[in-house]
């Protein structure tokens, strides 16, 4: 039995050729790589939160709000009968972000590195299950960096999958791959979708009973320009980035004061139990006598910037109209006050990352 190997995002584009090649008799096991930054312990949890606090306008946090990938993706493997197995690339993608290859989108997403990188796991677990060949629920033309006809090729090629990586829902435009030409497929039986348009993919769904499917997400989170900057800014004053880079970067308002001082202020209650977490190694600043955020800030802080952070950190509380507000630092186990005057918008500004 000819088996196939299916890169499965758990979207309705991933369902239908997995239906396509599955119709066709052949063996489909499903690969979901994912990272673990795309876990919904901080912002998303910050969402929730913030939802329960203030359910009349809750557009905010709810576009916070998501299910963890992974678990969408098992129960929509389970609803169609396939194995799946999950890859987390954490590590590969941090180096991927780091240095891209093949440069950045419109954030600081490195997606041609990223598919190219998917497509040599699924390469890999082809050949360590014996399967014949791999293929996606891309479209030709979809997606402006990695679904262009001369990028789908360059992923093929740099994946190590020439010939052997098939796009079913595009197929009939593109050239015939080694399952077409050997018959394991029949390429007649494949489709000719283009474009960003999802209609004809939510009406073969249709007409195939597929009903249960999640709407497109708003995409990945490294195309998200706030997002990007922050991460620009630990790589341009660090030159490197780390995985708690990366997660922190999803939380709070973030400042940077100079080149060696960042803030990071939550913006609400989980936000700041979360903040918490991560105190170790770095200064925590908090308001005394009224309720406020956490702060951190990394950095070796002169008293000068001690009093810049508290009066940033005493903007954002409830004593912000006050002239003089006290403020509580820690470092490790030392703890001191400071007294200052909360910052006014003007003069934060600047800093904000
Ligand atoms: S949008 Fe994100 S997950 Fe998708 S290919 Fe680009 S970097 Fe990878």
């Amino acid at each position: 039995m000819i088996k196939a190997i299916g890169l499965f995002s758990g979207g309705l584009d991933s369902i239908l050729a997995v239906r396509m090649i599955r119709d066709q008799g052949i063996e489909v096991d499903a690969l979901h790589v994912y990272t673990t930054f795309e876990s919904p312990s901080s912002a998303d949890e910050a969402g929730r939160k913030e939802s329960e606090r203030n359910p009349t306008n809750p557009d905010k946090a709810n576009e916070k709000i998501r299910e963890h990938p992974c678990a969408s993706v098992s129960n929509m493997a389970a609803k169609l009968w396939i194995g799946l197995t999950t890859m987390d690339v954490s590590e590969d993608f941090l180096e991927m972000i780091r240095h891209p290859r093949f440069g950045y989108g419109s954030g600081i997403n490195p997606c041609l590195d990223c598919r190219i990188t998917m497509l040599r796991k699924a390469k890999a677990r082809m050949e360590t299950l014996g399967a014949q060949f791999v293929f996606t629920g891309e479209v030709l033309g979809q997606r402006p960096m990695t679904q262009r006809r001369d990028t789908l090729r360059k992923v093929e090629r740099e994946s190590g999958l020439e010939g052997l990586l098939l796009r079913p829902l595009s197929a009939k435009l593109l050239s015939p791959t080694v399952p077409e030409q050997e018959g394991w497929v029949d390429r007649a039986r494949l489709l000719d979708l283009s474009g960003r348009s999802r209609k004809p993919q939510i009406e073969l769904a249709r007409q195939w009973g597929i009903t249960d499917y999640p709407q497109p997400a708003g995409g990945c989170f490294l195309t998200d320009k706030t997002l990007a900057r922050r991460i620009k800014d630990v790589l341009s004053h660090t030159g490197s980035l780390s995985k708690e880079d990366l997660i922190l970067s999803k939380v709070g308002r973030h400042f940077r004061l100079s080149d060696s001082v960042k803030v990071i202020v939550g913006r609400w209650e989980a936000e700041n139990d979360f903040l918490e977490r991560y105190a170790e190694g770095r200064w925590m600043f908090q308001v005394v006598g009224a309720p406020g955020p956490i702060a951190l800030a990394e950095g070796t802080l002169s008293s000068e910037t001690i009093r810049k952070v508290a009066a940033l950190v005493a903007r954002y509380s409830d004593a912000k109209r006050e002239a003089s507000v006290e403020v509580r630092y820690t470092y490790e186990e030392r703890e001191r006050m400071v007294e200052v005057s909360p910052a006014d918008d003007a003069r934060i500004a600047p800093w904000r990352i």
